[in-house]
């Protein structure tokens, strides 16, 4: 139905939003525990995403694809790609995701501040 696809669409983007700033923002040389709590966050997440149908998806992307929480770098290339799986699904346009480092801001005080990663 028209309407719930739009809602659908609506909490899809706000949530790559999210994921793709959360890794843009990751420390690039993460400590053990930030690595966990991204491996942890990241299926809780597939667990708890309310479009079922979606996180089912998800959860198997997950399955093949582990979270790559090694670094900044990592994680946002991982993200990139696997959202890139969810659009070849969908049969949405393949984005570059050598283009990914500028795109995703938070808007943050300290964003530009490369000494500090938190
Ligand atoms: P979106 O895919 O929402 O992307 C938003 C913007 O991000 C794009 O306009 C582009 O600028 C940028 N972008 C695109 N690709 C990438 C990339 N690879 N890396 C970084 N940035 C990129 N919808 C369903 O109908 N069925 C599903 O099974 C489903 N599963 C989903 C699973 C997850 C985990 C999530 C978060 C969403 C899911 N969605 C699903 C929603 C769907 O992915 C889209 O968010 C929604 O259809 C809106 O699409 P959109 O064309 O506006 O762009």
């Amino acid at each position: 139905e028209l309407k719930n696809d739009t809602i659908k669409a609506e909490l899809g983007r706000g949530t790559w939003k999210l994921l793709h700033t959360m890794m843009a923002r990751f420390p690039e040389n993460p400590t053990t525990s930030e690595k966990e709590a991204l491996r942890n966050f990241l299926h809780l997440f597939s667990r708890l995403y309310p479009c079922g149908e979606c996180a089912a998806e998800f959860q198997e992307i997950l399955k093949k694809y582990p979270p790559q929480v090694s670094s900044r770098e990592a994680a946002s290339q991982w993200a990139c790609a696997i959202h890139n799986m969810v659009n070849v699904r969908l049969k949405k346009e393949i984005f570059d995701c050598g283009l990914i480092a500028d795109k995703y801001k938070c808007g943050c005080d300290d964003e530009n501040d490369n000494k500090k990663d938190k």
